[in-house]
C-alpha cells in the first residue's frame, strides 16, 4: 500500500492530488508532493472564492503533518497566485493550511490535542517541534472553537476571581455552572465593575435575562453588576464569607452588650463567657454549659445572634434532595445581599431576633 493511497482515505484535499512521498536528504522526513488538480481553480485567500490563476512559486513550501514512526512528515506545495477581482493578485487559500501558519490543519489539531493531556513544553519535546508551535495550534484551536460556541440557554453562572502575577493584579472567570453543562466562559483582565460589565456585553441582554441563578462571593464590584444585568436572578453567596460576616456581626454584638453590661454590673458574667458564645455546642465544658444557660436567661442580643449563626450552619449542612434541587426563588432577594468587605469596618451591624 502506497502512502497517497492512505492520504487520500485520512485526509482528501479535494483539488489536489498527493505524489509520491521520498525522504528528506537528512533521512529524518517524509516529504509528501501535493500538486493541484488538473483544471481545478484555485481560491482567493482574501474572498475564499475561487479566481482566476495567476502563476505558482517556483520555491515549494513546507507542510507539517501529523508524524509517524519516528519520522517528521511534510506535505510540499507550490503556492499558486491568483489574480483576484477584488483583492488584485494575492497567494492562493489551501484546504490543509492556515495562512502563513507552517503546520497543517490536522497537525495544530493533534498538537492542541495533545496539549490538553500533556504540559505545552512536554508536547514540545514530546513530538519534536517548538514551543511557539504548540502555542500556535492551541491558538487556532481556541479560535476554531469560539468561532463555533454555541452559548445556548444559561441557567446559572458562577464569577471569582483569580490572582495573577505578583501584587493585586487579578482576572475575573466566569464559569457556566448548571447540571451536566460546566465551562469556562469568559476571561477578563481586572475584577472591576467595568471588567464584569464586558462579559454581559459578551453573552447579550437575550441570554442574561435567562440566567436564574449567579454565585459570587461578597465582591462589591460584582454584586453591583449583578444586580443591575442580572436583576432576575438569585445570587448565592459563598458561605465562607457569609460566616466570616456572621463572626464578626457576633463579636461586634457581645462586646457592645459587654460594654454596656459593665455598667449594670454584670461584666465577670460575659467577659468570662466570651469564649462559649464562639464555641460550638458539642465543645462545652459541663461549667461553660450552666454558664451559657444562665445568659439565655438574660435574654441577651449576643445569645441570640449566636443561636442565629447556629441555625444559619445547620441550614447550610442540611441536606435533602428536595431542597438541593430547587432552591425556593424567596430565599435571598438579589437587593438583600451584602455589600463590599471594605465597608464592614466602620458599618454598623444590625441584627433581628430569630
Ligand atoms: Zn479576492
Amino acid at each position: 500500500m502506497r502512502l497517497p493511497r492512505i492520504l487520500n482515505q485520512c485526509h482528501p484535499i479535494p483539488g489536489f492530488v498527493y505524489g509520491q512521498a521520498s525522504f528528506a536528504q537528512d533521512q529524518q522526513a517524509v516529504l509528501i508532493p501535493v500538486r493541484p488538480r488538473k483544471r481545478s481553480t484555485a481560491l482567493c485567500s482574501g474572498r475564499h472564492q475561487p479566481a482566476p490563476g495567476y502563476d505558482q512559486s517556483r520555491t515549494p513550501r513546507r507542510f507539517e503533518f501529523i508524524g509517524f514512526w519516528g519520522y517528521l512528515v511534510f506535505l510540499v506545495y507550490c503556492m499558486r497566485r491568483v489574480n483576484c477581482q477584488q483583492c488584485g493578485v494575492v497567494v492562493e487559500e489551501v484546504p490543509w493550511g492556515m495562512g502563513k501558519h507552517a503546520s497543517t490543519k490536522v497537525h495544530m489539531h493533534f498538537l492542541g490535542h495533545w496539549a490538553r493531556k500533556l504540559s505545552w513544553k512536554e508536547t514540545a519535546e514530546e513530538f519534536r517541534t517548538s514551543w511557539d508551535k504548540v502555542h500556535d495550534a492551541v491558538e487556532y484551536l481556541v479560535t476554531w472553537g469560539l468561532e463555533h460556541r454555541v452559548l445556548g440557554a444559561i441557567r446559572a453562572i458562577g464569577v471569582d476571581e483569580i490572582q495573577r502575577g505578583k501584587g493585586h493584579k487579578y482576572l475575573t472567570l466566569v464559569y457556566q455552572i448548571d447540571l451536566g453543562c460546566t465551562r469556562l466562559l469568559w476571561i477578563g483582565k481586572e475584577r472591576t465593575v467595568k471588567t464584569f460589565k464586558e462579559f454581559f456585553a459578551m453573552i447579550g441582554p437575550g441570554v442574561s435575562a435567562k440566567i436564574e441563578f449567579v454565585c459570587s462571593d461578597m465582591w462589591k464590584p460584582y454584586l453591583g453588576v449583578i444586580r443591575e444585568k442580572c436583576s432576575q436572578a438569585l445570587n448565592i453567596l459563598d458561605r465562607f464569607h457569609i460566616v466570616a460576616k456572621v463572626n464578626k456581626a457576633l463579636d461586634d454584638i457581645r462586646s457592645a452588650e459587654a460594654r454596656r453590661m459593665k455598667g449594670d454590673g454584670y461584666e465577670p458574667v460575659l467577659s468570662k463567657s466570651r469564649w462559649c458564645l464562639l464555641k460550638r455546642p458539642a465543645n462545652l465544658t459541663a461549667n461553660q454549659k450552666v454558664k451559657l444557660k444562665d445568659l439565655v436567661r438574660y435574654n441577651l442580643q449576643s445569645v441570640r445572634a449566636y443561636l442565629l449563626k447556629e441555625d444559619f450552619q445547620q441550614l447550610w449542612n442540611y441536606e435533602s434532595t428536595a431542597l438541593g434541587s430547587q432552591v425556593p426563588r424567596p430565599m435571598v432577594p438579589p437587593g438583600d445581599a451584602l455589600a463590599d468587605r471594605a465597608d464592614d469596618e466602620s458599618r454598623q451591624n444590625f441584627t433581628r431576633s430569630p
